[in-house]
């Protein structure tokens, strides 16, 4: 089945006194416009996509809508809704079986969702999103007036998708061109009297028209199951040998000891494991393929300036370093008297507060080459949150 997806974003409704279009207002770090754009250009159904915009952005379109895996056609909106949405039918590919209507104002569309709304057309020639009211609905007049409550069963609430077999929405589009406004493309179908089938909504398909609905996006965003959770944990693991001849350095402080830690950089293993954990988290590798130790750059290397380094690299990658802990096992020497010197190193490398970094000290009971003070091994978890 050959289905083309049609995204309506032409309008330039600014009601949050933004100058920009409210589909280019960012949502968790992205345009509104992408996370729609994105949802049907990753869905296995659809076999491309096309956007209605206002033209300004057709002429000078940005990144995302220039580079993408599915074919991305750009058409230039309309003055009304579908007038932007026929200007895009007229360029979805003769083969296409199945077309399907969206609002770039939805940006939280679930896969499901699209694919359950594509399913029904494909059975019944045209198929919405839509809620079933929960609230008690009333007619009322133009005072104000209640005039009738009128049964709560009889009443959902249309979303978007929208999708229709190619031939009857061209029919729709054909007759519309001649007529009222209509808010959505069902209205049109059931102007030329084709039956619509509803197909079961998604509260989450939030429509973003004002700053409380963004707000709850952005929430829905960061705390929701679908795919769409932006915490990421990483762990983190070094053990270096006591050696003589080194100096002993734990989390950036030089500690007096008669021994120290064998390695090619200064062997920082607390800044070695936080590292570790860091990238872990943001599934960027580890220490070794960033900073190899066959690279003489890093022989002597100061650890805290990897451990920045490792966040920029996940700061790239669109985290923010929520917090980190670590034990240091470590038969001797007594390390309680550094750790808060330790923590306030690390803290700075990280560009993160003190009190984001957690340190404890812990011996091995004499048990194995830690026990025995050849050895000193450090764990490490590092918790990132996304702004993507
Ligand atoms: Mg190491």
């Amino acid at each position: 089945m050959h289905v083309t997806a049609i995204i309506a974003a032409g309008g330039r409704g600014a009601r949050f006194g933004d100058a920009r279009p409210k589909q280019l207002l960012p949502l968790a770090g992205r345009p509104i416009l992408q996370h729609s754009v994105e949802a049907f250009v990753r869905h296995p159904q659809i076999a491309g996509v096309i956007v209605a915009l206002p033209p300004e952005l057709t002429a000078n379109p940005p990144e995302y809508l220039r580079a993408s895996a599915k074919r991305l056609t750009l058409v230039d909106g309309g003055a009304r809704r579908q007038d932007s949405v026929a200007r895009a039918f007229a360029r979805v590919p003769a083969q296409t079986e199945i077309v399907v209507v969206h609002d770039a104002a939805r940006p939280l569309v679930s896969d499901d969702l699209i694919a359950r709304t594509v399913e029904a057309a494909a059975s019944d020639g045209a198929a919405i999103a839509a809620l079933p009211a929960t609230d008690t609905v009333k007619r009322g007049n133009y005072q104000r007036l209640v005039v009738g409550t009128v049964p709560r069963g009889e009443i959902f609430l249309a979303q978007t998708p929208q999708a229709f077999r190619t031939a009857v929405l061209r029919e729709a589009l054909l007759r519309a061109d001649r007529e009222a406004e209509a808010t959505d493309e069902a209205a049109l179908v059931e102007r030329i009297g084709h039956p619509v089938r509803l197909v079961d909504g998604d509260p989450r398909n939030v429509k973003i028209t004002t700053a409380d609905d963004l707000e709850l996006a952005e929430r829905l965003l960061g705390g929701g199951p679908a795919g769409a959770s932006l915490i990421r944990i990483g762990t983190g693991y070094d053990l270096h040998r006591l050696v003589d001849g080194r100096r002993l350095i734990l989390g950036g402080v030089v500690i007096p000891f008669e021994k120290g830690l064998a390695g090619h950089s200064d062997a920082d293993a607390v800044c070695h494991a936080v590292t570790d954990a860091l990238l872990g988290a943001a599934a960027a590798g580890d220490i070794g393929r960033h900073f190899p130790d066959t690279d003489p750059r890093w022989k002597d290397a100061d650890s805290l300036a990897l451990l920045a380094r490792a966040v920029e690299i996940v700061e790239a990658a669109g985290f923010t370093v929520v917090n980190v802990d670590v034990v240091i096992i470590a038969e001797r020497p007594k390390l309680a008297p550094y750790v808060d010197t330790m923590r306030a190193h690390l803290a700075r490398a990280m560009r993160v507060a003190d009190g984001q970094v957690g340190i404890k000290g812990k011996t091995n009971e004499g048990v194995g080459s830690i026990g025995a003070g050849e050895s000193i091994a450090v764990h490490a978890v590092a918790l990132l949150s996304g702004r993507r």
